[in-house]
């Protein structure tokens, strides 16, 4: 169903295509192509592949409409067809369950002494191996736990989009309190939208201060039941296998107030929890099912990697045939590692698996081409074409004081248009886990008056999440702002760096005229972009390309001297012609 068109021509182009392709299918030069997408700042060789919307634009120049064929990847979007539940095919699910917290607080004790509980109550039957994530039964319903503690694990799975937590436990030490790990815990908790409980672990300890770290919660805005909130907060010891049974209550209770379900009866999806190479067995990786159930010889896809599950097992070793939602597993028979976080969907069969591969593969490799990322000077572009409604920050500062005067002026700048939104503010450096926090809400970090760390900054670049440092407040704002607007195109401004006055002209066989000048104010300096001035009025602007003092080439003159100047295709020059030098300065912005 084609729109009206005043092109005299239109055509159909698949979601991704090679330069070479699109210039056949236009019926113009490769080179012509590359050119035009050239002046679109997009640099493509010959066999490299451009998306559709590219392909449509350099179309459009030379009067032909694309259309984009409907069939372009037929294979995933069967796939993303086919994973709509009914709400009657709902059934409740156990819930998964991720330990947060502060270094040394005991997460990881805390996750050992709850998977004993289950060890010591017969059920496991042996060995319990460490496969990333596992399942313990309580009252007769399942809990999983995901056994990598720590908000970086939990982050990073969701800054690629899987969010298999539903329900965040913060370990503090009732001796040590609220520390700046925990802080940040409860930020990307909030930030993701799952309910916390508090475990105030080692209570066991003489220097054990419960009701402080209660009221210190408070402060970061987490209020516990004795405060008249709705936080659940449980006093455990880890060591002492104290409090165990009411943390897990309390976990059976918040997941029977959210209602999780998920349909069993269809293809699985999963996301995986950790993967890696097995010398003798392979890829190896451990899975979460989300939805459906897997099965033994389900033939799968990871992100880029087609497989078949060809054995599965449990977080006891055991090997089971089905795993139905919220279940962990570790699975063999994929094609290579997948990344922690990515998604498994089950498909037809092999075939199906690897056409969707392919298609991934093409799509992102058009993807990576032009990739669009969020950056402030782009954000306006973006807002105009409705790509962006919200403004995400992550927001670090020096002192506490200042994050919050920072982000109350900063909601300020709502429009209708698009939303400012603070979700995460801290103080410290800029590390690791706010860039993983800022890219999986998609949005930029600002570092106010504090560093930022090269491992961050790192990752920064390489997920395309802008990090800003910033130690004016106002600054910070008016940038903000100044992007909301659009206004954000760098500024140049002219500096000038002196003028000279023709006194005689030369003329040399090799580089044409030279000026012999005497340089009135300034420093003229090769390679700057000079205005040629005659009785007040310009008539070229040009770049110096010679600078001579007697007949050595120098790079610099002084006020004062007399000096032989030469232009960039300017053979011209009269007496008391007046040149000034400039140079373009960015303003800076920051
Ligand atoms: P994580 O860094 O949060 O995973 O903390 P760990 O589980 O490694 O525990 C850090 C330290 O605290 C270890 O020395 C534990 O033995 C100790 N610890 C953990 N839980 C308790 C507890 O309930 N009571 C006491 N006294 N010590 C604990």
């Amino acid at each position: 169903m084609a729109a009206p068109t005043t092109k005299e021509r239109s055509i159909t182009l698949p979601a991704a295509m090679t330069v070479k392709d699109l210039g056949d299918a236009l019926g113009i030069s490769p080179i012509d192509v590359i050119k035009r997408l050239m002046t679109h700042g997009v640099m493509a060789a010959l066999n490299q592949t451009i998306d559709f919307t590219t392909a449509a634009v350099i179309a459009d120049e030379v009067g032909i409409e694309a259309l984009e064929a409907e069939t372009a990847r037929p294979a995933v979007a069967a796939l993303e067809h086919e994973i709509v539940d009914e709400a009657g095919d709902l059934k409740p699910r156990p819930p998964v369950v991720t330990i947060l917290g502060h270094v040394d607080h005991g997460k990881t004790s805390l996750l050992d002494a709850i998977r004993q509980t289950k060890v010591a109550a017969g059920e496991a039957g042996g060995i319990t191996q460490h496969i990333g994530a596992y399942q313990i039964e309580r009252n007769g319903q399942p809990i999983t736990f995901i056994d990598t503690p720590g908000h970086a694990a939990f982050t990073a799975m969701r800054a690629r989009g899987a969010q298999v937590t539903d329900i965040a436990v913060l370990v503090v030490a009732a001796d040590d309190g609220v520390m700046p790990q925990t802080q940040e815990a409860i930020g990307h908790a909030l930030a993701a939208g799952v309910p916390l409980i508090v475990a105030i672990n080692k209570i066991d300890l003489p220097g054990s201060n419960p009701d402080r770290v209660k009221q210190q919660l408070t402060e970061h805005n987490v209020i516990v039941e004795d405060f008249g909130g709705d936080v659940l907060a449980i006093p455990v010891s880890a060591i002492k296998r104290e409090g165990l049974e009411e943390l897990l209550d309390a976990i059976a209770l918040v997941a029977e107030v959210a209602e999780l379900k998920a349909n069993p009866s269809r293809k699985a999806d999963a996301v995986v929890v950790e993967a890696e190479l097995d010398p003798a067995r392979g890829p190896i990786a451990t899975l979460l099912v989300k939805g459906g159930t897997l099965h033994q010889g389900d033939a799968v896809v990871a992100g880029e990697i087609s497989g078949k599950v060809k054995a599965m097992f449990d977080d006891a070793g055991k090997r089971i045939k089905t795993a139905g939602p919220s279940t962990p597993v570790v699975v063999m028979g994929l094609e290579s590692v997948p990344a922690a976080g990515e998604r498994v969907l089950a498909v037809d069969d092999e075939k199906t698996a690897r056409a969707v591969v392919d298609e991934r593969k093409r799509e992102r490799e058009a993807a990576e081409q032009n990739r669009g990322r969020l950056a402030l000077d782009t954000l306006f572009h973006e807002i105009s074409a409705g790509n962006i409604k919200e403004l995400v920050i992550v927001l670090k500062t020096d002192v506490r004081g200042s994050a919050e005067a920072i982000k109350g002026a900063l909601e300020q700048l709502n429009s209708e248009e698009v939303k400012v939104k603070v979700i995460y503010t801290a103080t410290g450096p800029v590390n690791d886990s706010d860039v993983m926090l800022a890219e999986a809400a998609g949005g930029i970090v600002l570092a106010f008056n504090t560093r930022v760390e090269p491992t961050a900054r790192r990752q920064g670049e390489n997920s395309g999440v802008e990090i800003r440092s910033y130690t004016i407040i106002y600054q910070l704002i008016d940038d903000v702002q100044r992007a909301l607007r659009g206004l954000h195109d760098p500024v140049y401004k002219e500096v000038q760096d002196g003028h000279a006055e023709v006194r005689q002209v030369f003329k040399s066989s090799r580089v044409g005229q030279i000026a012999g000048s005497f340089v009135l104010d300034g420093t003229l300096r090769r390679n700057a972009s000079v205005r040629v001035m005659r009785g007040g009025r310009e008539i070229a602007k040009v770049r110096c390309d010679g600078l001579k003092r007697f007949k050595d080439d120098v790079r610099e003159v002084q006020a004062g001297y007399e000096c032989g100047i030469t232009l960039a295709g300017f053979d011209d020059f009269e007496e008391g012609d007046i040149l000034e030098f400039f140079h373009d300065e960015k303003q800076a912005q920051v």
